[in-house]
């Protein structure tokens, strides 16, 4: 049997269905993790605790664990992990992105910088340091803009601004966030930085792909039909396939593939989002891993394998069908923190699970948990699936059940 190497950070919410997937292709499984488990000892070929803020480290213990354990891949699952997931497939001799490469889609300054050496469509922006005087700051930038740090997810700490007072607030709002302690530990040198970028207008989709070779395949491409705004960008509904025209779809494909390549990402999952006006696609942003979050169960491809069958498959270099997504429309939607407070209770799960062309109800927050909202916050209180006929009725179906359903929060 083949044995792969899951880098699962505690905190990712994908673990089952890695592990669904593993399973399914009758996989020898080692989930790496960054807290010690007692189970380590009882099961030793299974568990592995890694620290994936020192990726070396990580391949030395993963080398050595390989001599006892040979593993024939290893997959990340988040932005993260995903450097980690570069440089110990490199102490191992396997396929993977090169280093340099994970390391800039994580750093969104770096990012920036790769995407306007290369021509890619993509905001204009300036970093500055944390302590630097805002209103100077606000003389070296156009309005509207977006102020966010720049190593941080989900829209965290992601803020926009009309005019100077804005981005002074704003700027006060990030330095407080960056304090965070586990923040400021994450981003380390990072957390000095507040990157400035022109605001894009239009509509936003969101490309999942995967990278073989350097070849960009399009898995699913996402509408993002609630309008982003801003001042803050929480994610809602998620739908596929696009209703966007084919040859739009064909300009968004070409500027992720030219955005993979500036960055230098050759192999594995990629997460894309772009906006979308009168000028073509931007790239607002490329992440060498897959859709977050539960995201990923909207997606069905051939004869009903998931997103995370065929990453397993694509790093274990195994034959790979076509991969054509079904052809039913899919929705999800990243339940909106409705309200800071602590979570007493969810009604209405059951009326909503029983709209039409709901699939699932998933409440992930757990009743006593607080629950902290955009900007500050970085987890979904649950996620509510639809499949349909077509992409206008999977996402009326998400709006209906969700309006169904009731937060209590203290
Ligand atoms: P994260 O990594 O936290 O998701 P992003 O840079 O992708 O951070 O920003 C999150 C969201 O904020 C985007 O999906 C988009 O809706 C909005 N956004 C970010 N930057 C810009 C920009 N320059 N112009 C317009 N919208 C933006
Ligand atoms: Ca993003």
């Amino acid at each position: 049997m083949a044995r792969v190497l899951l880098l699962l950070p505690t905190t990712t919410y994908k673990t089952p269905d890695f592990l669904a997937a593993a399973r399914e292709l009758h996989l020898d499984v080692t989930v790496a993790s960054e807290e010690p488990s007692t189970l380590e000892s009882v099961n030793p070929g299974g568990l592995l605790t890694l620290d994936f803020r020192d990726p070396e480290e990580c391949a030395r213990r993963a080398a050595q664990f390989a001599r006892t354990y040979p593993v024939d891949a290893v997959v990340g699952v988040d932005e993260d992990t995903a450097v980690a997931a570069a440089v110990i497939a490199s102490a191992l001799g396997l396929p993977h992105n090169p280093v340099h490469a994970t390391v800039a889609a994580r750093h969104k300054a770096t990012m920036r910088r790769l995407l306007a050496e290369a021509a890619v469509p993509s905001p204009g922006h300036r970093v500055f340091d944390r302590d630097a005087d805002p209103r100077q700051a606000a003389k070296q930038v156009r309005f509207p803009c977006v102020l966010k740090p720049t190593f941080l997810a989900a829209s965290r700490g992601v803020i926009r601004a009309n005019g100077p007072e804005d981005l002074a607030a704003a700027w006060g709002r990030i330095k407080r966030l960056l304090d965070d302690p586990e923040v400021a530990a994450k981003g380390r040198e990072a957390a000095r930085e507040i990157l400035v970028e022109d605001f894009i207008s239009g509509s936003e989709v969101a490309l999942e792909g995967l990278l073989r070779q350097g070849e960009l395949t399009v898995l699913a491409l996402f509408d993002k039909p609630d309008p982003l705004e801003g001042p803050y960008f929480e994610e809602t509904i998620y739908v596929t396939p696009s209703r966007l025209g084919g040859q739009m779809q064909e300009r968004i494909a070409q500027v992720a593939s030219h955005g993979a390549l500036a960055l230098g990402l050759r192999d594995g999952p990629i997460h894309a989002e772009l906006r979308v006006n009168e000028s073509g696609p931007w790239l607002i942003e490329m992440a060498a891993r897959s859709i977050g979050g539960l995201c990923s169960r909207t997606l069905r491809f051939g004869t009903g394998m998931s997103l995370e069958e065929l990453i397993l498959r694509h790093a274990l270099r195994r034959e790979m069908p076509g991969p054509e997504r079904e052809r039913r429309a899919a929705g999800v939607m990243m339940i909106p923190i409705p309200r800071a407070g602590m979570l007493e209770e969810v009604r209405g799960l059951p009326e909503a699970r029983a709209v039409p062309d709901i699939e699932d109800v998933t409440i992930s927050a757990h009743i006593g948990q607080t629950l902290v909202p955009l900007p500050e916050g970085s987890r979904y209180p649950g996620f509510i699936f639809s499949r349909a006929a077509t992409p206008a009725r999977a996402e009326a179906a998400l709006r209906e059940a969700h309006a169904l359903l009731e937060f209590r929060i203290d």
